[in-house]
């Protein structure tokens, strides 16, 4: 008996057949792609091989089945002493193994990885490395290899630190620094500063960079537009600013510079641009102020002193060759009245000589003690500012004024300066305040105002105290030498407003008690400006 024959329906048959044959002959996804870009499948292998990055390839448990060149060149380990180790042969324990975690935990989720670890090359040396693993999947989706790619970023990373560390250095200078600083941007606000502005900025009522701004660049807002565009020099300037928390009024010296930042962003790679930048520095010059007007006030106050000291003598000497003159001329008359009347007896004879001996002697002293009387120093002709003289005498008189309890009034406006002996003019003034101080005594009301104003073409200063005054028949009389009311005077030889004429006479003015004045008494001293002032 034959087999039977199988009966089959042909033409299905043969559709499966096809369908299958379809199947077996259907191209992978690969050989899809190579058809596509037309490039022969070597190429992908020479490129990899080729690539100046480290490549390999390894299968689901990382043992490496494929390294390219640039993998030895950075490991130092050629293919086959690395082929089926595992990556880890790269591994340093330096690299923390929540790095590694993170690595796999990408992995099994079928995720790429990027980062950065510590690796160690086949000569032991380390090396930081930017790897990025990625998954292979077959068509199933199944992870059949991984693909690692890493190159050595060692150099970089180290200029990173070290721009990092620079950056951390200049900070701190900055912090540490005993000066403001803050880098204004083109808005005018503050795009960086430091630790001391900050603290300033915190207790200072209103906005401290544009304060800073203006002090240096002027209000208008286009100004700073148009100096920043220019980057146009600023001059350096002086500030008073008032500070809250108990810090008070600080002098600050405040510098301006401009500075261009280069654009670190891609689209400036190939055109220079970048942000520019007005940093001002300020620094606190509130106490070396106030140690070089100390150091002012008390040169001045050592010059006024020798000055009064010689004057003192001057005056001591002078008033000493007055008196002496007095009784020598009395007896000189006598003398004369005796010779003319031939009053000689011979018993008088000797008394006579003798008192013509004692003339002679006398006036030869008197000769010798008049060119002995000390000259003060000229002081040279120059530019006097009397506001700023003003000042300075009320500074030289802090202290009494101070210890007196005097209550003091100023008032002093703008006057252009004039030709004259500021120095002489100084003392005038100290001598004037000193006055006043004097006359008040111990008096309940003690005050003293100074004002000083141009009046046409004069500059007019007055000072008056609240003190007893200056009765009107002696208006005149007390600018004469050697007139003195005070039994206790400081002024020994009353020649203080003596010398306050003879000053203001130098510099061809006037000095005057004001007759209208009722509170007390008020000297007006009033010096002429010269020509274009
Ligand atoms: P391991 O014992 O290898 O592993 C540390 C941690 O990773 C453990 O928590 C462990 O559970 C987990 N882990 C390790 N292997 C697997 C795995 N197959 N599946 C799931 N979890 C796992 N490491 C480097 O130091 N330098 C490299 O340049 C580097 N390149 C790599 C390139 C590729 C393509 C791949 C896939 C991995 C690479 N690795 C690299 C990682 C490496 O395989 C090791 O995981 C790593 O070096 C830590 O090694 P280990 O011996 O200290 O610890």
């Amino acid at each position: 008996m034959s087999a039977p024959k199988p009966t089959t329906n042909q033409p299905a048959v043969d559709e499966a057949r096809s369908a299958v044959a379809q199947v077996r002959n259907r191209p992978t996804y690969e050989e899809r792609a190579l058809e596509r870009f037309g490039l022969p499948p070597e190429l992908y292998f020479k490129a990899v091989e080729q690539a100046p990055v480290a490549i390999s390839i390894t299968d689901p448990r990382a043992n490496i089945l494929y390294a390219n060149r640039a993998f030895s060149l950075v490991t130092g380990f050629s293919f086959e002493e690395v082929q089926h180790h595992n990556e880890s042969v790269l591994s340093d324990r330096r690299t923390p193994s929540i790095v590694y975690e993170s690595l796999w935990s990408s992995l099994l989720r079928q995720r790429p990885w990027t980062g950065r670890l510590v690796n160690r090359r086949r000569d032991g040396t380390r090396y930081l490395a930017e790897l990025t693993v990625a998954p292979v999947l077959d068509e199933s989706r199944t992870t059949i290899h991984y693909l690692g790619m890493h190159r050595d970023v060692t150099e970089e990373h180290m200029l990173e630190q070290a721009v990092q560390n620079q950056r951390a250095l200049i900070d701190s200078l900055l912090d540490c620094a005993p000066m403001w600083f803050a880098a204004i941007e083109g808005s005018g606000g503050v795009a960086l500063s430091n630790a001391p502005f900050r603290d300033a900025a915190s207790v200072f009522d209103g906005d401290l960079g544009r304060t800073l701004l203006i002090a240096l660049c002027g209000d208008a807002e286009e100004r700073f537009a148009d100096l920043r565009e220019a980057r146009a020099p600023v001059p350096d300037r002086e500030l008073e600013i008032e500070l809250g928390g108990g810090v008070g009024v600080r002098r600050v010296s405040l510098v301006g510079r401009w500075l261009d930042e280069n654009d670190s962003s891609a689209d400036a790679f190939f055109r220079s641009g970048g942000q520019r930048y007005f940093l001002i520095f300020g620094t606190d010059v509130t106490s070396l102020r106030e140690q070089e007007s100390q150091v002012r006030t008390n040169a001045m106050r050592a010059l006024i002193a020798e000055e009064e000291r010689v004057q003192e003598l001057q005056e001591i000497l002078n008033a000493a060759v007055f008196r002496f003159q007095l009784p020598i001329n009395l007896l000189s008359t006598a003398l004369r009245s005796a010779e003319r009347h031939g009053y000689e007896p011979l018993a008088h004879k000797t008394l006579v000589e003798a008192v013509r001996q004692a003339v002679r002697e006398g006036r030869e002293l008197l000769e010798r003690l008049g060119e002995s009387v000390p000259e003060v120093p000229d002081t040279p002709v120059e530019e006097a500012s009397i506001p700023q003289l003003l000042r300075e005498v009320l500074q030289l008189s802090t202290h009494r004024l101070m210890a007196e309890d005097i209550v003091v009034d100023v008032a002093i406006g703008d006057i252009p300066a004039l030709r004259g002996k500021p120095g002489r003019l100084r003392a005038l003034f100290k001598e004037l305040i000193d006055n006043a101080i004097d006359a008040m005594g111990s008096g309940t009301e003690r005050a003293i105002v100074v004002k000083a104003s141009v009046e046409g073409r004069t500059a007019v200063v007055s000072i008056a105290d609240t003190g007893p005054g200056i009765p009107e028949a002696l208006h005149y009389k007390v600018f004469e030498p050697l007139f003195s009311r005070s039994k206790n005077k400081r002024d020994g030889a009353g020649m203080g407003l003596t010398r306050v004429q003879n000053i203001v006479s130098e510099h061809s003015g006037t000095v005057y008690v004001d007759s209208n004045y009722r509170d007390g008494c008020r000297m007006v001293v009033e010096l002429p400006l010269q020509e274009g002032q």
